[in-house]
């Protein structure tokens, strides 16, 4: 055990180019031992990884300038909100063909991110600066029989390849994509019978598809503002370019669950909320959802996170959020003739809205309380939100977090809680779907 953590720790070292990663191996073996000398080395390999631009070398330290912070008692608040900052590459898929597997993330990998060794029992490890869930996929070819993806300790994520059989693979990048190649040495053929069992198969799985077969749902996403219209501004940060990063999320998301999305923008331009939702209603959409962060001018501790649908606003809160979001285009439509059509609201689908919303709220809830202690359920408010007017389909708006408020602002920023987000308001809409399934 103690063997194998030195070697970790060697290869740790030799990650990065020159004296940082000796001072980062250094650091990483004083730091239970004396903590305080590890602490100011960590630091002063920050420093050093910053001005050489060394991703991993940024991630490592701050890593272990926050551990080892803990244990002194120091304040790193500081870095923790920089560590929280750093967007790591993350694993969106795999490929095989024939002799080579490719892994894709979904950003590019620099060529000193990541490094490859043997391990016995027939397995290989790429350990790769980079940030997924712990997943194990069965590949079953006679090139790679498993692949493992886990979060690994220090600043690293690690893939395991398990194969058959003794394999030399070579390794590199390309871009954003880890390409994993072998030899060809050591290949045994492989056993005629697994064919066979696997051509057996599809014919009754397609048979038993096409009877279970149910129509795709359609969504549409709207990432609020854009272009000239920032939203919401708060630390620097601006709300129309949250907001568009956690829709493209939930848009991968939700593609991987099978359904059909389109987006209301892909990119930072500017979208009059008319055509936001005239989108919908052509695309024939089963589900319309608008994206946005909120803001208190006055009350800078207000956060939370809320779910709106539209009907007649009651509260002053619901007025107050609403008046923010439909600002940009209020003089195009009074709020006269808005409330006009709030009166003719169909009640069938403010009732099946309102569902939405709940749906949307706990599922956002349940995955961000798994991993913040804080989270404020704002609740599921009724408001006359002009950008959900118009639409012909269950619709709500969902109000991520607060810009105003300084640490939800920077949790908005952080790659991992805008993951949380969007995978619990996908969990959100199947819950709605399942349910609705049942009436
Ligand atoms: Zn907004």
């Amino acid at each position: 055990m103690v063997s194998r953590l030195l070697v970790l720790l060697l290869l740790v070292s030799t990650y990065l180019s020159g004296g940082i990663d000796d001072d980062l191996a250094k650091a990483d073996r004083l730091s239970k031992k004396d903590p305080t000398t590890a602490f100011n080395i960590y630091k002063k390999a920050y420093h050093q990884s910053k001005k050489v631009k060394s991703k991993s070398g940024v991630y490592h330290s701050l890593y272990g300038i926050i551990s080892t912070g803990r244990v002194l008692k120091k304040n790193v608040k500081q870095y923790r909100n920089s560590f929280s900052m750093l967007n790591l590459p993350e694993y969106k898929k795999y490929r095989v063909s024939g002799e080579k597997l490719v892994i894709e993330f979904d950003r590019n990998l620099g060529k000193k991110d990541f490094r490859s060794f043997p391990l016995k029992n027939n397995r290989f490890v790429i350990d790769i600066y980079g940030d997924f869930n712990h997943k194990t996929i069965r590949v079953n070819n006679k090139f790679v029989k498993q692949i493992t993806l886990a979060k690994y300790k220090t600043a690293l994520a690690r893939i395991v390849l398990r194969s058959n059989n003794k394999r030399q693979y070579k390794v590199s990048v390309w871009k954003n994509k880890l390409i994993v190649e072998t030899d060809g040495k050591n290949t045994l053929p492989q056993k005629k019978s697994n064919t066979k069992i696997i051509e057996n198969k599809p014919n009754k799985q397609t048979l038993y598809k096409k009877k279970k077969k149910v129509k795709t749902k359609v969504i549409v996403l709207d990432a609020g503002h854009g272009g000239r219209d920032s939203g919401a501004v708060g630390y620097g940060y601006k709300e129309k370019n949250v907001v568009l990063s956690i829709s493209k999320r939930l848009e991968k998301e939700l593609k991987s669950r099978g359904y059909k999305v389109y987006m209301t923008r892909k990119r930072d331009r500017y979208v009059r909320l008319k055509n936001r939702t005239s989108m919908a209603n052509k695309k024939k959409a089963d589900l319309f959802i608008s994206i946005h962060a909120n803001a208190s001018p006055i009350r800078r501790t207000a956060r939370g996170l809320e779910v709106y649908f539209l009907s007649p606003a009651k509260t002053a809160r619901a007025k107050r959020a609403a008046a923010k979001e439909n600002a940009y285009e209020m003089n195009e439509m009074g709020w006269k003739s808005q409330k006009m059509f709030l009166n003719f609201l169909n009640r069938e689908k403010i009732i099946t809205s309102n569902k939405l919303a709940i749906d949307l709220q706990r599922g956002m809830l349940d995955k961000l309380k798994k991993s913040y202690s804080d989270i404020r359920d704002g609740g599921v408010r009724k408001g006359p939100f002009w950008v959900l007017v118009g639409a012909q389909m269950p619709a709500a708006l969902v109000e991520v977090g607060y810009m105003s408020n300084k640490k939800e602002c920077l949790r908005l920023q952080n790659s991992h809680y805008q993951r949380l987000v969007a995978k619990g308001m996908a969990d959100g809409i199947d819950r709605f779907f399942i349910n609705s399934r049942r009436h």
